[in-house]
């Protein structure tokens, strides 16, 4: 299997990390063996401070991944690898902000599995994982790059459409409503979600009031009967 890009470009900076540190021990103990200790330099100059730079190197590398490890798993969710809830929070205060300065709009797309209980009840809660999987990926693929994808709690998602008004929202809402429906999850079958839409709205809303009513729209797409987008 090849690497990907951002393997390849790990590998480089790990790599690097690890030359940098040799040839910058080495310098100093040729600098040390000739202006301090006032001898010649010989091979055995070079080999205790390469090896003390690789394993400077090695260290500095594994630091890095762990850290990269770490931010990453601060903003997103582990099973189905888009943001978090937090994560999201911090795009939905941007994107306010943002309308609210410079105009334009942008819309909040709440989605729920429908009787997802039943999904872990009959097939267990390892088939319940792979359907959300699943179902993130169905999303993702009919999402536009600029949309923020994010799980915002065990079988709920949110999407923050930019540039897109309760209509836009509603037509994209719907697709994926149909899309998911359209699936045959492995061992599971069909499945159906509710959706919640709501624009916002510079002038009225803030983000409590603007998921208050997204979540109320998905509310009523659940009292409705499910599986059909509502808007607020
Ligand atoms: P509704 O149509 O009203 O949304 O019914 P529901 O059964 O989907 O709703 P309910 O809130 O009763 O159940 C949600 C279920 O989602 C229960 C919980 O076990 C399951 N769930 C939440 N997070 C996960 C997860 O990470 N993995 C799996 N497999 N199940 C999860
Ligand atoms: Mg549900
Ligand atoms: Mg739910």
């Amino acid at each position: 299997m090849k690497p990907d890009n951002a393997t390849r470009q790990k590998l480089f900076t790990y790599l690097l990390y690890i030359s940098m540190s040799c040839v910058i021990t080495a310098l100093l103990n040729i600098v040390h063996t000739v202006y301090v200790l006032k001898i010649n330099i010989t091979t055995s100059t070079f080999i205790i401070p390469v090896f003390a730079g690789l394993m400077f190197g090695l260290m500095l590398a594994h630091i890095k991944a762990l850290s990269e490890k770490l931010s990453t798993m601060a903003y997103t969710d582990s099973l189905t690898q888009i943001y978090n809830r937090l994560h999201f929070a911090h795009f939905l205060d941007a994107e306010i902000d943002k309308v609210k300065r410079y105009g334009g709009t942008f819309s909040i797309i709440f989605f729920d599995l429908d009787y997802f209980k039943e999904v872990n009840d009959n097939y267990g809660h390892l088939a319940g994982d792979e359907v959300l999987e699943k179902v993130t990926e169905i999303v993702a693929k009919a999402n536009r790059s600029a949309d923020i994808f994010a799980r915002y709690g065990g079988e709920e998602f949110i999407i923050l459409t930019p540039e897109t008004n309760l209509s836009g929202a509603l037509i994209h809402a719907e697709r994926l409503r149909n899309d998911i429906e359209q699936y045959e999850f492995k061992n599971v079958g069909h499945i159906s979600s509710s959706f919640g839409v709501a624009e916002f709205d510079p002038d009225k809303d803030d983000v409590d009031s603007l998921l208050a009513r997204a979540d109320k729209a998905l509310y009523m797409a659940k009292e409705y009967g499910r599986n059909r987008v509502e808007k607020a």
